[in-house]
């Protein structure tokens, strides 16, 4: 049973003062996954994780990343520009986009971001637009990518990343542009279960590094992992144990690094679903039950609110509370209000009983769940909240009005 970080009593206390739907993240879940990652990563010296500022861009959730000693990998330009307010600035952010329009390369210039670049040709776009800086990363996409010998994902249908030999072509080109200090990326398959995706990719870019020594000389400065370490949606699936994977990371650093006098490669990840996924709730109410061919159940939450499910078929628990105990009787959908077909939370889920007016809890939404909010159908994303260590819940977000629904048209009115 997938239990929720907030008990019964603390919810309908919280539900009083704040108005339905809401996304609630755990400060102390949060803290805990960080300092975990730093425990099972502390056998290399240059050890950092940068938060993936999709997964949560809120400048309260950023700050307990810079609390913990995190940096930021941001994407865009009002990501560079939530990093630069929360106080990043330097090696603390990464700025790792694609197709990038120069506007934010400058940005990230001026924030002396280190710059991961997406392709051979944006060696000369940055050149050109916002000039080379000392340190540089490459994002490699080498194609395909097995763990034993299983394919994990097929990169080739990627948009993202360097081929090998462009990498080597970049790598010496960078160089003689007077480029110091080189980092290695990849980012090959997301959500992953069962511990083995880092090892492999850590391996695979381990190799790449020996490669890249002999055919240019360069010795790397980081590898960066980036993110792709899942979470259990369901509650039938085993959770990641990050001290296992920091350990199969290091036999292959010391594997394939140590022979080569390259162990001094600090190790970078981007992890955001990992760190806040399962450390945020949506709380939603029922308003609607509908009987006609199923059974469904109508929220006061939308895919607005939460969009994996109906982009992706994603799966999320859901509870009701005060009846975690119950069995599951009744089969439904449970949807919201969007003119959309797709847009249902659940699709023939086993639940106990629900009626009208209970709380929903929709489970594991702390990452890529209100940042993916959109306004589709007019529909208006909702507040965010943190339960702090301290017991005490602060709003961090407030919902969106009308008014800012219609700002950007507002000369009509
Ligand atoms: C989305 C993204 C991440 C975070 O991925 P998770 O699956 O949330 O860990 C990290 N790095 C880059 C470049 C990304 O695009």
């Amino acid at each position: 049973m997938k239990k929720s970080f907030l008990n019964n009593e603390k919810l309908l206390e919280v539900i009083k003062e704040y108005p339905t739907p809401f996304h609630i993240y755990s400060e102390k879940g949060i803290r805990d996954n960080i300092r975990n990652l730093y425990k099972a990563f502390s056998w290399n010296k240059g050890f950092k994780e940068y938060f993936a500022v999709k997964a949560t861009p809120t400048p309260e959730i950023l700050k307990i990343m810079k609390e913990e000693g995190c940096g930021l990998d941001c994407s865009s330009m009002a990501e560079l520009i939530l990093a630069e307010k929360t106080g990043f600035k330097e090696d603390n952010i990464m700025f790792s986009s694609n197709a990038t329009p120069y506007e934010e390369y400058v940005k990230a210039r001026e924030l002396k971001a280190i710059i991961n670049l997406d392709d051979f040709s944006h060696i000369s776009y940055l050149e050109k637009h916002a000039g080379l800086p000392n340190t540089i990363c490459c994002r490699y996409n080498p194609g395909e990518f097995k763990i034993h010998n299983n394919i994990m994902d097929n990169p080739k249908d990627a948009k993202y990343g360097f081929t090998k030999e462009q990498l080597k072509k970049g790598f010496l080109l960078l160089k003689e542009k007077g480029v110091k200090n080189f980092g290695l990326h990849a980012f090959l398959t997301s959500n992953t279960l069962g511990n083995e995706y880092y090892p492999a990719l850590a391996a695979m870019l381990f190799e790449t590094a020996v490669w890249l020594k002999k055919e240019t000389g360069i010795s790397l400065s980081f590898i960066n992992l980036s993110g792709g370490i899942g979470i259990p949606y369901k509650p039938e699936e085993e959770a990641n144990n990050i001290f296992t994977i920091g350990e199969m990371v290091k036999n292959e650093y010391n594997r394939i690094l140590k022979p080569y006098n390259l162990d001094n490669i600090s190790i970078f990840t981007e992890l955001g679903r990992y760190i806040t996924g399962p450390n945020g709730q949506l709380i939603t109410r029922v308003i609607h039950k509908k009987e006609t061919y199923k059974n469904y159940i109508g929220l006061d939450a939308s895919a607005a609110n939460l969009i994996r499910p109906a982009m992706y078929g994603a799966y999320h628990h859901i509870s009701i509370s005060g009846k975690e105990n119950l069995t599951n009787t009744n089969l439904y959908d449970i949807t919201g209000s969007l003119c959309e077909n797709n847009d249902k939370f659940a699709i023939n889920r086993k639940m106990p009983e629900i009626n009208i007016g209970d709380v929903l809890i929709i489970h594991d939404t702390g990452a890529h769940g209100h940042s993916m909010g959109y306004n589709y159908n007019g529909k208006l994303r909702s507040a965010e909240l943190l339960l702090q260590e301290n017991g005490d819940v602060k709003l961090i977000r407030r919902a969106e009005t009308l008014d800012d629904y219609f700002a950007t048209i507002k000369d009509f009115f």
